[in-house]
């Protein structure tokens, strides 16, 4: 083992920053770093375990689904562009042990076993997430499929490619669970999604998830609730030929898993930093570890705290693993800045279906002893007599008496998702139902009705809370 020394263009007096893990968080916080001091002052060394910086996961099911025709139309910054920019990318090299004591971290080489240290004087830890294996017989067998990474989404583009029967079963009913199914539906796949809860969509309360479960089998999706999978079946050369729940056998010629991620902290772990009840990553508003001066951890692999519940949470989100990464390279990079957390705002579709979700869900709002209203609407995308108006729904919580916003979830077709957003600025802002009645929001008919579906349901929220 060797200690690896200072890079070529770095100055002697440099301070050495370690960042583990090259993808949204790390990436983003080496770069803005980078950004704040020149490599005369803090020399950058980022190691990757796998053979992509900066992708985007997030486009792996259009990817999948053929909406996005490139691999490489997915990937933001290459490690030559990065290592252009005075970081030190060591690519396909694992970091297996955190020494906090030394401050240095071990690292091996995943081609030739190799091992070193390196020693830092700040380290960012941006481990990600791990997606969830059932452990059962069959869930290692070739045709079935994560689709955690860039890798994994070309392993399963093989098998569709490869294989001949049209039968696909999605394992797992998040939004994942169904962008894949829609994926392979536009791959001409028939599509069994078995899901574990009542409804799909967990993230919803179920009778907005119900909404989702419709408009799913409207496609042609066959929908299996509360039905666990015991087992899969394997057949010719040991390949996947079908699900098995406690009560039924689902054939397939793929099968693709989606039933979540957990924090990827084993190291933080043995490293002995503190994590909290999710398994993520316990950080203070700066993204500095808990009583750790010079370590820092972003994205996926941290707990964030939600700013409506005032718990921490895990949320596996892209969009927080970018923001993460950018407090985290101004702080490390001597500046100052703060992640103030999170009001849980998520957006995705299937197909022509659009899901949205901010704040607190019923059961979120009863566990931490919330009292609430709750109204759901029924409106329209674009003014009911403009072509084109298609419906959606509109749920919101708000908080007894006070009439603050808790939450709200939305389902419907074009311009249904990213009203959401509308919601999560007012629940940033602690607004009442009441203030967002008031709201100063664009208007024509091919955009909404004179009152928009979330002021809608925000004035039926008002006559419910005064009633209350
Ligand atoms: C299919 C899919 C769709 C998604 N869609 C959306 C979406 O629409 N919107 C959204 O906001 N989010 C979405 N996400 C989530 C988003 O991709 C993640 O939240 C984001 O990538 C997290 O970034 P990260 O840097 O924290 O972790 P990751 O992207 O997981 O990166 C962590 C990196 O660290 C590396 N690593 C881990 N351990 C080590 C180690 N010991 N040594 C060296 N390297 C290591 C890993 O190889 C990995 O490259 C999606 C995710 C998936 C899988």
């Amino acid at each position: 083992m060797s200690m690896s020394g200072a890079s070529r263009r770095t100055g002697p007096g440099a301070e050495r920053l370690v960042v583990i893990g090259g993808d949204a968080a790390g990436m983003s916080a080496a770069s803005q770093a980078r950004r704040m001091k020149g490599p005369d002052e803090l020399e950058i060394v980022a190691f990757e375990r796998g053979h992509f910086t900066s992708y985007s996961a997030c486009g792996i099911p259009y990817w999948v689904g053929g909406d996005v025709t490139e691999r490489d139309r997915l990937i933001a910054r290459t490690p030559e562009e990065h290592r252009a920019r005075d970081i030190d990318l060591r690519m396909r090299t694992e970091v297996t042990e955190i020494d906090v004591e030394r401050r240095r971290v071990r690292a091996r080489d995943v081609d030739s076993g190799a091992e070193s240290w390196t020693s830092y004087d700040k380290l960012v830890i941006a481990t990600g997430a791990r997606p969830i294996r059932p452990d059962m017989p069959g869930a290692d067998a070739p045709g079935v499929h994560g689709v955690q990474t860039l890798d994994d989404g070309q392993a399963l583009l093989d098998t569709l490619a490869r294989t001949r029967g049209r039968r696909a079963v999605v394992v797992g009913a998040g939004y994942i669970g169904v962008e894949m199914a829609e994926a392979l539906i536009n791959r001409g796949y028939e599509v069994t999604v078995v899901n574990r809860g009542s409804e799909p969509m967990s993230t919803l309360d179920p009778d907005m998830g119900r909404l989702v479960h419709e408009a799913m089998e409207g496609l042609g999706v066959t929908m299996v609730n509360d039905a666990a999978v015991t087992k899969l079946l394997t057949g010719d050369a040991g390949r996947v030929r079908a699900v098995v729940t406690d009560d039924a056998e689902y054939p397939a010629d793929v099968v693709v898993l989606g039933i979540g991620v957990r924090p990827e902290t084993d190291l933080a772990k043995a490293a002995g930093l503190p994590l909290g009840t999710h398994g993520g990553l316990l950080t203070d508003l700066a993204m500095r570890v808990r009583g750790h001066e010079d370590i820092w951890a972003g994205g996926d692999c941290v707990e964030v705290l939600d700013l409506v519940s005032g718990q921490e949470r895990h949320i596996a989100l892209g969009t927080h693993a970018n923001k993460h990464g950018q407090v985290i390279g101004t702080n490390a990079g001597g500046g100052y800045a703060t992640f103030p957390g999170v009001v849980g705002t998520a957006v995705s579709k299937v197909c022509d279906l659009e899901i949205a979700r901010t704040g607190l869900r019923e059961k979120d709002a009863r566990r931490v002893g919330l009292q609430f209203e709750s109204v759901t609407v029924e409106s329209t995308s674009r003014a009911g007599y403009y072509p084109g108006a298609s419906s959606m729904t509109v749920k919101m919580l708000a908080e007894r008496r006070t009439g603050r916003l808790l939450g709200v979830q939305i389902v419907g077709r074009e311009g249904a998702g990213k009203r959401v957003d509308i919601a999560a600025v007012a629940l940033t802002a602690g607004m009442t139902v009441e203030q967002m009645t008031a709201l100063d929001l664009g208007y024509a008919p091919p955009f909404s009705p004179v009152w928009d579906p979330v002021l809608v349901a925000a004035r039926k929220a008002v006559a419910k809370v005064r009633a209350s």
